[in-house]
């Protein structure tokens, strides 16, 4: 099953395809993730993006793209693949569809995380992450076991520069204005699923599995 997850930062993308790997073993394709790797090592990409990326700008179209690109063919994400971030734009979509139709693949569902945005500036200061692994906590809704350090490796957590009131703002902006149209144009191929995303993990997680009919 190849999926999409849309929805404003903050909706809960990345937790709820924590629990599909888990509970699908459908791998998590993150461009979010895959562009901070590149900024903590501080590969060429990296120094280009970071930026961006602090300022809750978008990267260009052409780099998260390619990335994509390569991302799929690896040997994970032939079985299926859950994206998480991408696509964000008209023409990443697009992209997108011309390659899995090379493949001779396309998409089986899209999943939009509805939420309300007053409460996701709320979600998302209490965001933290460990700099190292890019595990991901929140002060009150999955707290770390010790305070302020990171679970798996023990290091110092840190609020995201792009999680801060004014930076959430640009970014909740820029998802109306690029990405929301999303919706229409999955909706059109007949592909979209509109999940309440504003209760609990497992909750969100559950009315998932039923629009993928997966229970
Ligand atoms: P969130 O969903 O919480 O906004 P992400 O981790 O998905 O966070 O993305 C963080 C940042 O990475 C974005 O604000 C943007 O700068 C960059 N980014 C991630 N995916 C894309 C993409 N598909 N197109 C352009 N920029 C992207």
């Amino acid at each position: 099953m190849n999926l999409i997850l849309l929805g404003p930062p903050g909706a809960g993308k990345g937790t709820q395809a924590k629990l599909m790997l888990q509970k699908y073993a459908l791998p998590q394709i993150s461009t979010g993730d895959i562009l901070r790797e590149a900024i903590r090592l501080g590969t060429e990409l990296g120094k280009r993006v970071e930026p961006l990326l602090a300022n809750g700008k978008l990267v260009p179209d052409d780099l998260v793209i390619q990335i994509i690109e390569e991302r799929l063919k690896r040997d994970d994400a032939t079985q299926g693949f859950v994206l998480d971030g991408f696509p964000r734009t008209l023409p990443q979509a697009e992209a997108l569809e011309a390659q899995l139709k090379r493949a001779g693949k396309k998409i089986d569902r899209v999943v939009s995380l509805e939420v309300d945005e007053a409460a996701i500036v709320g979600r998302m200061g209490g965001r933290r992450s460990c700099p190292k692994d890019g595990s991901v906590f929140h002060l009150v809704n999955s707290p770390p076991k010790v305070t302020g350090k990171c679970d798996k490796c023990g290091a110092d957590l840190v609020q995201r520069p792009d999680d801060v009131p004014e930076k959430v703002q640009n970014r909740l902006r820029i998802y109306a204005q690029d990405t929301a149209p999303l919706k229409d144009f999955y909706e059109k191929r007949n592909l979209l699923s509109r999940i309440d995303g504003m209760g609990n993990a497992e909750q969100v997680f559950g009315a998932i599995s039923d629009a993928l009919g997966k229970k």
